[in-house]
């Protein structure tokens, strides 16, 4: 899944479930069970993380943050820093660690239509605004 609908998710884990300490956990779950189901990524990372920066801008300008959102957002994107070292050719494919994005018993979800990429778009906008509106 993109790096800006792995925040949203990982947001919205940590807001419903207000708990600092568990949020890390939250987190990387969300991350998992997100990159499970099929989905389609950018071709270009920097698209991704441009708009990851614009929700987390928004997030904070709507007010919407705490420690638990904060942190559940952040650990749900943390392991696609490994996505962004093997395709800026710091490290290979086979040196992926986290379940899911090396082969192993948790597959990555198949690659899907353009519209997945369409759909994550609007799932994380209507996230980033139904927790402002909700303030947090
Ligand atoms: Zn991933």
């Amino acid at each position: 899944m993109s790096v800006f609908t792995h925040f949203a998710a990982g947001a919205l884990a940590g807001s419903l479930i207000p708990n600092p300490f568990a949020a890390p956990f939250i987190g990387l779950g969300s991350h998992l069970l997100l990159d499970m189901i099929p989905h389609k990524d950018f071709e270009d990372y920097r698209i991704e993380i441009v708009l990851w920066v614009v929700a987390m801008i928004a997030l904070f300008a709507g007010g919407a943050y705490s420690w638990a959102i904060v942190l559940a957002g952040l650990f749900a994107v943390l392991p696609d820093l490994e996505n962004l070292l093997q395709k800026t050719g710091t490290i290979r494919r086979d040196q992926m660690i986290f379940p899911g994005h090396r082969k192993g018993f948790i597959r990555h979800g198949r690659e899907t239509g353009v519209w997945s990429v369409v759909l994550q778009v609007v799932f994380t906008t209507v996230v980033i605004v139904w927790m402002i509106r909700r303030n947090g």
